[in-house]
């Protein structure tokens, strides 16, 4: 008997507002799609000031939390959820680092390399553990477990 089926993991990826209105969301689903992503949620979100100061709660401390919030709220966002074996870790070697101009230097093929502007302006969003992706994921699209309720048989 072999191990069966891999472990498969979701993470929380969005697509911010200046990716949405740059018109890469098509490039970038390609990318998730060919990566050997499932795409098994999807929603387009206006976040409020509120809302995104909920999902960047742990930056409310950062001199560019303001500016922040103001670019996640400038537009609609698409969330997504992300399956496939190591999806965390995955989708944010493919996102490639938070500074976009960093990522044209030393990731060229990286999703923010195509896409993003600067430190703030980086197109993408991807958990950062799989802790942080069950947060996020609930926070878009309810409670992660209801879907997967555990039975106590066997
Ligand atoms: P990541 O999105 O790569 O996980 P962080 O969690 O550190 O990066 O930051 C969250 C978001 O805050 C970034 O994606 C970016 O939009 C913004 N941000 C991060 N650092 C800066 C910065 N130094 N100046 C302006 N905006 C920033
Ligand atoms: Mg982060």
């Amino acid at each position: 008997w072999s191990s069966g089926a891999v472990q498969r993991e979701r993470t929380l990826a969005m697509i911010k507002p200046d990716g949405l209105s740059g018109n890469y969301t098509e490039r970038i689903k390609e990318v998730i799609l060919e990566s050997g992503f499932d795409i098994v949620k999807e929603a387009v979100v206006h976040l409020d000031a509120e809302r995104a100061s909920l999902f960047y709660a742990e930056h409310y401390e950062r001199s560019f939390f303001d500016s922040l919030v103001k670019y996640m709220t400038s537009g609609p966002v698409l969330a997504m959820v992300l399956e496939r074996p190591d999806a965390v870790l995955h989708w944010r070697a493919l996102i490639g680092p938070t500074d976009a101009r960093k990522a044209k230097i030393s990731h060229p093929n990286s999703i923010r390399a195509m896409c993003g502007l600067d430190s703030e302006k980086n197109c993408v969003h991807g958990s950062d553990s799989p802790q942080s992706a069950a947060r996020e994921i609930s926070f878009f699209f309810g409670d992660v477990r209801s879907d997967t309720v555990e039975h106590d048989e066997l």
